[in-house]
């Protein structure tokens, strides 16, 4: 029975779905066998902060009871929700104790479009306080560990809903990106990862951090998994006024048909490939890159000038937006509240001062200031125009290739505690990711192998212009279909 479940939950979210649509598995035996991982993974890996045991299984009888319905393309599918947006009744707690008692009453659109389309919800994963972070090791429950070696982290924020998908707790995850949150940690675990095109998804019941910036992705184990849960959250939503009114294409059918890259233009940023890159990284996406060459494409040298600011523009706009979103969390109406308090004021100030964590707090304090009346100028409007050339790189790339390849992230995943000391360097992990953010545009990341010394997983990022999830999931597939498939992480084995 065992050996059966682990089978089970080896499949990929393709196979385990035509399998329950074929009714050769059934919804409950699905849960069971992730609720069954789940507990064999989860004192090892930490990935979860809440496990719905119960209601999965009841939702899963309920609906073995009435058979698979094919209009709903993840029936019986058990998946985990990154604990950052809203389960109606189950606890939401944003990785933080402000909000450790919250049980939304409502669904966020991408978890209810998850449901319509037949999925379970089994759990809600661990993440970094209110998405801040690229370790995970900010969330104030406890830190996630990453599936290939736990003494290392699993990237972050979504750190938690990367190492579940990688643990096999589950067959899919989401997760949310405002700077790399979903790309960070499927790369340092080893799974596809993407962040769609802000807009394609909306973010209702997404508990914003920075706004303009935040996306909900899917993160699967590989990119056919990937484009099937893609195309079950995206669309548009009249709740959320930046969710774009546009058809959304076949992903999968994009998937299927990926053959090769015959004339396609991969732009290769001088920025991106430069100094500063761990060996093991490099050459492991220089080798997917001479991949690409032979199955057709040609590689063109392209510029992004103003990558070296992206850090800082990044945590300026994120940081100011953070400050005006956390406003809410004020004792009065959300949460935590301080009942030592003896005064409004001293109220307000207690409970947020117990509610929230070092990195929330020091984010909302550098928020504030550079909204302040006298640094307005200096920093938020700055960050704003520069924002504004972040893009224009971007424009201009695009004028000279299709698709842009680069390193997710300079470095493998690093042992615990390793930059918890120095925010700065904890930053500095975002290099790559955050530009794309900063352009509202999408990209996905893709594994490429495992470092020759560190034996940890790489992942490439495929960015594209806006709206070209097919063309990256595509081109995704292309290269999947030729790189060797990874094995299962190690310290589970
Ligand atoms: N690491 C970045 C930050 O801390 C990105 C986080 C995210 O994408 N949610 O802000």
């Amino acid at each position: 029975m065992a050996d059966n479940m682990t089978e089970l939950t080896r499949k990929t979210l393709v196979d385990i779905r035509g399998l329950l649509a074929a009714r050769q598995v059934a919804a409950r035996e699905a849960v069971q066998a992730c609720l069954a991982r789940i507990e064999a993974t989860e004192p090892k890996v930490q990935a979860l902060l809440h496990v719905d045991a119960e209601g999965a299984l009841a939702t899963a009888e309920a609906m073995d009871k009435i058979g698979p319905d094919t209009s709903k393309p993840l029936w019986g599918v058990p998946v985990i929700v990154k604990d950052v947006l809203t389960t109606k009744g189950l606890p939401t707690t944003c990785g933080s104790r402000m909000l450790e008692n919250f049980v939304p009453p409502f669904d966020a659109t991408a978890v209810a479009k998850l449901k319509d389309a037949g999925a379970i919800i089994l759990a809600k994963a661990n993440m970094d306080e209110f998405a801040m972070g690229s370790s995970t090791e900010n969330s104030a429950y406890h830190p996630t560990r990453n599936p290939w070696d736990l003494g290392r982290v699993p990237g972050g924020s979504s750190g938690g809903s990367g190492a579940c998908v990688a643990a096999g707790q589950a067959f899919a995850a989401l997760g949310t990106d405002t700077g790399g949150s979903i790309r960070l940690p499927s790369s340092f675990c080893g799974g596809v990862g993407i962040k769609p095109t802000y807009g394609r998804v909306s973010r209702y019941g997404l508990v914003a951090y920075g706004s303009s910036l935040d996306q909900i992705g899917p993160m699967t184990r590989n990119v056919a998994d990937a484009a099937t849960v893609l195309q079950a959250i995206s669309g548009h939503d009249p709740r959320d006024s930046t969710s774009m009114d546009l058809p959304v294409p076949d992903y999968l059918a994009a998937v299927d048909s990926a053959d090769g890259l015959k004339g396609l233009r991969i732009g290769m940023p001088k920025e991106y490939w430069g100094q500063g890159l761990d060996q093991e990284v490099e050459t492991l996406c220089k080798q997917a890159m001479d991949t690409a060459k032979s199955l057709g494409a040609e590689l063109v040298p392209v510029s992004l000038p103003h990558t070296e600011y992206a850090i800082a523009t990044y945590y300026i706009i994120a940081m100011a937006e953070a400050s005006s979103n956390l406003a809410r969390f004020d004792g009065v109406r959300y949460g935590f509240r301080d009942k030592q308090a003896t005064s409004l004021l001293d109220m307000y100030k207690q409970s947020r001062t117990k509610g929230f964590g070092d990195e929330v707090q020091r984010r909302i304090i550098t928020g504030t200031y550079v909204l302040s009346s006298g640094y307005y100028d200096a920093y938020y409007r700055k960050a704003a125009q520069v924002r504004r050339l972040i893009r224009q790189d971007f424009e201009q790339a695009y004028s000279q290739c299709d698709v842009i390849c680069g390193p997710a992230c300079p470095t493998v995943a690093f042992p615990l505690g390793d930059k918890t000391a120095d925010p700065l360097q904890m930053y500095l992990m975002d290099i790559f990711t955050i530009s794309l953010n900063l352009a509202g545009l999408p990209g996905l990341s893709l594994p490429v192998g495992l470092g020759k010394d560190s034996g940890m997983p790489v992942g490439l990022q495929i960015l594209g212009p806006a709206w070209g999830e097919e063309k990256i999931l595509s081109v995704a597939r292309s290269l999947e279909k030729r790189l060797e498939p990874l094995p299962e992480p190690r310290a589970l084995a």
